[in-house]
Order: C-alpha cells, then sequence, then structure tokens
C-alpha cells in the first residue's frame, strides 16, 4: 500500500502546474504501477486541447504522455475532422464529452501508428488508455525538441527543410493515405537536424469527404511560413499537385522533385497575378475522381481552346487524375515534367 501511495505522490507531484482530474490521476497511477514509466515529470506543454508532459521509464529512458482535456468546450470545430472518416462512422457522440477526448486520443494513436509504420519521422505510439497517449519522447536529454516556429534554423537549412517536407506531404499522402489537416511550424519539431511530425489527432484518411480541402490548407500554411523564412517556394497549387500526381514514381521522383525546385527557384518573388491565382485555387472546387466531374466533354472542349501553356484556370483534376494538362490523353510522367518541357518548346 505504501508503494502505491508513493507511486500516487510521483503522479500529484506532476499536477502542480494544472490540475488533472481523479480519473485521470488514476490512470497515470495505473500506467506507473505497470512500469511503463517510473517517474512522470513537469509539463512539456499546456494547450487548449491538451497537456503534454515528460516522463521517464526505469531504464532512462524518456517518453511523451500526452492528455486529452475533457473539461474543454471549445474543441477546434473537431466535427469537420470526424464527419466522413470512415473510421469513425459509430461511436462518435458530441454530447459526451469523455467519449469525445477518448476518440481524439484513439485517433492520434493510430495515426502516429499508420506515419511511423511508413518510416516517417514521427514519435513512436507506446500506449493509449481513454484520453492518454503515451509515445515516444522528441528531444535530448530530458530536454523537448523545439517547434520549427521556435527553432533557430540557417536559412540553408530552412531551404533543405522546405524540400524535405513537401517531400513528407507527398509520402503522408501517398503511402499512409493520410491529409495532416493541421500542418504548421507549430506541429513540426526539429530534432537532430531532421524534422518531425506531431499532433495528429485530426489528421484525416483520404476517403474523408474534405481531404483535399485539408491537404490544399497544410500546403498553404507550409508556403507560407517559409515564404516568410525567405525561401522560394512553390505556389499552393504546384506543391498540391505534386503530392497528388500519381505519375509520380520511385524511379522518376528525384528528376519530379529537382523540376520542381527549379520552378519555386525560377519564381523568387510572388507577382500580383500568382496572388490571384493563388486565391482562385484557395477557393476551386477539386473533383476527385471522373464520376464527381459535372462536364467533362464541356472542360475538354475549353482546354481544346486554349493555346497550350496559358491559363487554364478552373479546372483543376488533371493532375489528380493522371491526365495531361490538356486532358488529350494519360500522362506518361510527373506533371511538373511535363510542363518544364512545354515551356521549354
Ligand atoms: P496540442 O497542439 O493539441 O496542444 P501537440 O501534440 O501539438 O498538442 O503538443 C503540444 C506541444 O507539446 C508540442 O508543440 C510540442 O512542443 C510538445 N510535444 C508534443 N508531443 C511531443 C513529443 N512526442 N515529444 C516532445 N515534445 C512533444
Ligand atoms: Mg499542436
Amino acid at each position: 500500500a505504501s508503494g502505491m501511495a508513493r507511486e500516487k505522490d510521483k503522479a500529484d507531484r506532476a499536477t502542480y502546474q494544472t490540475v488533472l482530474d481523479p480519473r485521470t490521476r488514476l490512470i497515470l497511477v495505473k500506467m506507473l504501477n505497470q512500469g511503463l514509466f517510473s517517474e512522470l515529470h513537469g509539463c512539456v506543454s499546456t494547450g487548449k486541447e491538451a497537456n503534454v508532459y515528460q516522463a521517464s521509464t526505469a531504464d532512462g529512458n524518456d517518453l511523451a504522455v500526452k492528455i486529452f482535456k475533457t473539461s474543454i468546450l471549445t474543441f477546434k470545430d473537431r466535427n469537420r475532422y470526424v464527419q466522413g472518416d470512415f473510421r469513425f462512422r459509430t461511436g462518435y457522440s458530441k454530447s459526451n464529452p469523455r467519449k469525445m477526448v477518448k476518440l481524439w486520443a484513439e485517433k492520434e494513436f493510430r495515426n502516429l501508428s499508420r506515419l511511423h509504420a511508413a518510416g516517417i519521422r514521427c514519435p513512436q505510439p507506446v500506449h493509449l488508455r481513454l484520453h492518454v497517449l503515451v509515445m515516444e519522447f522528441v528531444g535530448s536529454d530530458g530536454v523537448a525538441a523545439p517547434r520549427l516556429k521556435d527553432a533557430h534554423v540557417t536559412q540553408e537549412q530552412q531551404q533543405s527543410f522546405y524540400t524535405q517536407l513537401v517531400l513528407l506531404l507527398r509520402e503522408m499522402y501517398q503511402r499512409c493515405h493520410l491529409v495532416h489537416a493541421d500542418l504548421s511550424e507549430y506541429n513540426i519539431l526539429v530534432h537532430e537536424e531532421e524534422l518531425w511530425i506531431i499532433d495528429v489527432s485530426q489528421a484525416v484518411d483520404l476517403d474523408h469527404p474534405r481531404a483535399l480541402d485539408f491537404l490544399r490548407e497544410d500546403a498553404a500554411h507550409i508556403n507560407s511560413y517559409f515564404r516568410r523564412a525567405g525561401v522560394a517556394t512553390l505556389t499552393t497549387r504546384e506543391l498540391f499537385e505534386f503530392v497528388v500526381d500519381p505519375n509520380i514514381l520511385a524511379g522518376n521522383i528525384d528528376q519530379a522533385v529537382e523540376a520542381l525546385m527549379n520552378v519555386a527557384a525560377s519564381r523568387p518573388c510572388a507577382t500580383g497575378e500568382d496572388e490571384i491565382a493563388e486565391k482562385i485555387f484557395h477557393e476551386a472546387y477539386i473533383p476527385r475522381r471522373l464520376e464527381e466531374v459535372d462536364d467533362y466533354e464541356g472542360d475538354f472542349e475549353s482546354l481544346r481552346h486554349t493555346k497550350a501553356g496559358s491559363s487554364r484556370e478552373g479546372i483543376y483534376y488533371q493532375t489528380i487524375a493522371g491526365m495531361r494538362k490538356d486532358m488529350t490523353g494519360a500522362a506518361v510522367q510527373p506533371a511538373i515534367m511535363e510542363e518544364a518541357q512545354s515551356v521549354g518548346t
């Protein structure tokens, strides 16, 4: 009993910064008793929706314990992420906050598992109990890695981080079938000069009806961060299309990335015209399957009457459908490379 009391003491000590409810404390005490970790340290972060603590195991490893808050009343419009995700068709109850946070923790655990299995740098999920998620600690000697927003990054490194992220976004989409949906400099950690993806409770499967909207938002956030950091970036549309292009394969991805970065470098500062095109793309409806296209023949006709290389605003599904920009057939190479060639001729 005194052992139990001592363990409870340890759990209590960690609560000095924020008050945990008895249920959560019981979960933590059980985890301590199970030997999942032997000590729970202070808070790494107190957010609106979750607190993250650092814990250490008996053999000296660090873990991160993310505790989703049951008390919050204002979730970041969470409904939009859950509705339409086939993995959460049942059991989502808006009226029961305890069930709701359990679901978010579960979602994060599953999404981290998917990413980790695909070799994407993210915390490895370790254990889940209701709304308490235990995962790998990203950091060194008990100090959490800084967020990209706070990290000291040289200009040269920013450039390489941008390329890294463009590839990461594509891998998440193509290999994990996930869109992060809250990707920004706040949810990326810089650890040992590499980028680590965190905070994936709201990430959605590609089957989610709004997956492409979220991808477009992620792409816009990433571009805007790096643009502010002085990196020559792509347009949101270029980044988006690179992520979804089915014609980029293991054999040509290096060339595609090179072509992409050349496009970015040749356009160092955004023009007014670019900005308008960005805005239009931001609001455009992008069908994912040809059944969702209203007027394929009409689109084909209107493209037939625009000159090669000129504006194709209003028609956005060629790349995701794997077609040539002029829709005269299936593309045989990445859109970014077809484009580079058509500009050259
Ligand atoms: P939220 O933004 O919903 O509060 P996050 O998952 O983004 O939750 O975590 C909040 C903060 O906690 C992060 O910005 C990061 O600083 C820290 N953090 C989260 N997970 C880890 C981890 N596995 N290792 C180290 N620090 C972490
Ligand atoms: Mg976060």
